[in-house]
């Protein structure tokens, strides 16, 4: 399928590696220049590179930590943006009753306020343009709690807030919003979360693994190549009438109706 999209730039947030990073290639592979942005160089170099040789685009880079507001004017400086996927690392597991004010404002700042913040810096473009697609990585513990990971289920469900309103608020003027909640895909943060579960239960990183694999019907994780297939198609031009949704790719883990 023609994504319709071929010349169009997009600004891929925390992108060097994993969702991100896969984000990036589908756009890529429809024909969207883009910025990468990551805070360490080296591996956002490498995957620029890759992307430039295998696709023909326009791949700038930007090393930045985008959860900073220096890290975000730095961004925001190679605009404008005809598309923007946010992104950023997930806040770490812990306790409930661990987690002090401090844990939080990180986690609102990382996962929520950040992704505001950068649609608040492109959305009038878009509008003024009267073209804009705009995706959100969230998490599936928006419909689920993720018991271990608290501080981002608080922070996501305050972005999932967000959208819903605003969403609605710019979607006549040819932008839509929407946000995709990852289940759990193969990427270095589920390598770490299954680290913890090792460490937890004293038990092999294969048997953590496929102990995490059976919980899921599709009985394996996610790849972020098919994660970014359905961020590309959700900011092509079929999708112009998907306003405000959060669409859940997690292998059918979350055991709901609707
Ligand atoms: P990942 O494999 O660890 O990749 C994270 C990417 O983001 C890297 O390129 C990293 O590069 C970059 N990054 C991290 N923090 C950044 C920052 N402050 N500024 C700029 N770049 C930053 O993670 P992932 O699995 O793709 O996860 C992406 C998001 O989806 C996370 O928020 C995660 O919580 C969420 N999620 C993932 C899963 C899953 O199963 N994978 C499930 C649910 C939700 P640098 O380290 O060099 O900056």
């Amino acid at each position: 399928m023609d994504l319709g999209i071929a010349g169009k730039r997009a600004l891929v947030c925390a992108s060097s590696k994993g969702l991100g990073r896969g984000c990036a290639e589908a756009l890529a592979d429809a024909g969207v220049d883009l910025v990468m942005n990551a805070r360490g160089a080296e591996a956002l170099e490498a995957a620029a590179h890759d992307l430039r040789a295998r696709y023909q685009v326009n791949v700038t880079t930007v090393a930045a930590d985008i959860t900073t507001e220096a890290g975000r004017a730095a961004v925001l400086a190679q605009g404008p943006f005809d598309i923007l996927v946010t992104n950023a690392g997930g806040p770490p597991p812990g306790m409930w009753s661990d987690w002090a004010r401090e844990d939080f404002i990180k986690a609102l700042d990382a996962n929520m306020l950040t992704p505001i913040a950068l649609m608040q810096a492109v959305l009038p473009g878009m509008m003024a343009k009267g073209w804009g697609r705009v995706v959100n990585i969230t998490s599936v513990s928006v419909k689920s709690p993720v018991a271990v990971l608290g501080l981002s289920n608080s922070a996501r469900a305050g972005l999932t807030g967000f959208v819903a309103g605003t969403s609605r608020q710019v979607a006549s003027k040819g932008v839509t919003i929407n946000n995709l909640l990852p289940g759990i895909h193969a990427t270095d943060r589920a390598i770490a979360l299954d680290g913890a579960v090792v460490k937890a239960k004293g038990i092999s990183m294969e048997e953590a693994i496929s102990e995490r694999a059976a919980t899921i019907p599709a009985g394996r994780y996610g790849t972020p190549s098919e994660f970014g297939a359905a961020c590309a198609f959700l900011c092509s031009q079929h999708a112009g009438f998907i306003v405000g949704q959060n669409v859940l790719l997690d292998g059918g883990a979350t055991n709901a109706t609707l």
